[in-house]
């Protein structure tokens, strides 16, 4: 074997698919599983296109070009105008917020005879994309009404990404104004209300969802397991679906206080150092060229230290472990997309 090696269980996986999309379709909620995270990996892939799941949604085209699925391809980063082609060629829906891009991608789609889906973005405060809900909006709603090659989807927001905006019954009522205000005005029904992603979990478990919202994109809780508004366990469901592993290349009692004129690190970060005395330090084969430190959930009894481009420095009692052990970690969803997108980590499906 190779390390280090990210291990990627199938079942824990298959196991919080179903348990979360079951627990959704009693609140009449579709799901996009967003596959961004594990750059859409063909078997999980395959999971997901054995599941209920309505749609397959990333945010880069590089992975939704290699997907295969019979459910609708969603592209959630707004496109750029530069890859409208390519977006009606590997996607049937995207979240767009510009209308001078969703009329490249109904020229586009014009271009090869298909009809393109629109999901419109509106900002709830959370200043990432979208446009803004109090700003003037039906002028470009009747635009892209009169588009022939684009169809508007539904609309949709996105929370606690960029402010931290947690979702409430007032902020996602913004968006349902606007789908009745919308709905009114065009004398249309919009098929998709997207409130958000895993961070809607916790309002809708509560019952406290506004009416009328009726889908979620939802990446990190079906790989960690929870709802990210507050970071709870939902039940049932595993982390440790991607765990990583990697090798102890030195192991050595060593003082815990570097000596000499102290300076920033390899990074031109300065480093606050806690003296505790000698101790037993490890080195893993492992860097942040792979994931960062602050990523590795320890299990076993190892904190992890430190870290720099290609060593991980980890303490444990004395005797623990050897040179040529191998240390196991859960990891955070930034160590995932790091891990998953490291050229040096294997990736072993089991
Ligand atoms: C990544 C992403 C999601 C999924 O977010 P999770 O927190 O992983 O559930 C949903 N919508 C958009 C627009 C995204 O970029």
């Amino acid at each position: 074997m190779r390390y280090p090696v990210m291990t990627i269980d199938l079942n824990k996986y298959k196991t919080n698919i179903e348990t979360l999309t079951a627990r959704l379709s009693e609140y009449h909620t579709s799901v996009m599983v967003v596959t961004k995270v594990f750059r859409a990996s063909p078997p999980l892939l395959k999971i997901i296109n054995d599941s209920d799941v309505a749609y397959v949604a990333d945010s880069r085209l590089s992975n939704l070009k290699t997907v295969k699925t019979t459910k609708p391809k969603v592209l959630v980063r707004i496109p750029m105008i530069s890859e409208a082609k390519d977006v009606v060629r590997f996607s049937d829906i995207s979240l767009n917020s510009e209308i001078g891009t969703i009329k490249a991608l109904d020229d586009a789609a014009k271009d090869i005879r298909t009809i393109h889906g629109i999901i419109l973005m509106f900002d709830l405060g959370d200043l990432r994309e979208g446009i803004y809900y109090a700003a003037d909006y039906m002028d470009d709603v009747k635009k892209i009404m009169a588009m022939s090659h684009v169809r508007l989807e539904g609309i949709g927001c996105n929370l606690t990404c960029y402010g931290g905006v947690i979702p409430t019954p007032e902020t996602l009522m913004k968006l349902i104004v606007i789908k009745d205000h919308i709905e009114q005005e065009t004398g249309t029904t919009l098929p998709v209300i997207s409130g958000g992603n895993s961070s809607g979990l916790d309002l809708i478990f509560s019952g406290k969802q506004p009416l009328g919202i009726n889908n979620l994109r939802l990446g990190e809780a079906f790989v960690l397991g929870r709802e990210t508004a507050y970071g709870k366990p939902i039940k049932g469901m595993h982390d440790d679906v991607f765990t990583m592993r990697a090798e102890l290349i030195e192991v050595k009692d060593k003082p815990s206080y570097p000596e000499g004129l102290l300076g920033v690190n390899a990074f031109g970060e300065k480093v606050h150092f806690e003296d505790q005395g000698i101790m037993t330090r490890g080195i893993l084969a492992l860097g942040r060229q792979d994931v960062g430190c602050d990523d590795l959930i320890p299990i076993d009894g190892i904190t992890v230290l430190g870290c720099s481009s290609d060593h991980t420095i980890v303490t444990f009692e004395k005797g623990a472990y050897q040179v040529g052990d191998i240390l196991e970690f859960k990891l955070t969803y930034g160590g995932i997309l790091r891990g998953m997108h490291a050229s040096d980590v294997e990736k072993v499906y089991v």
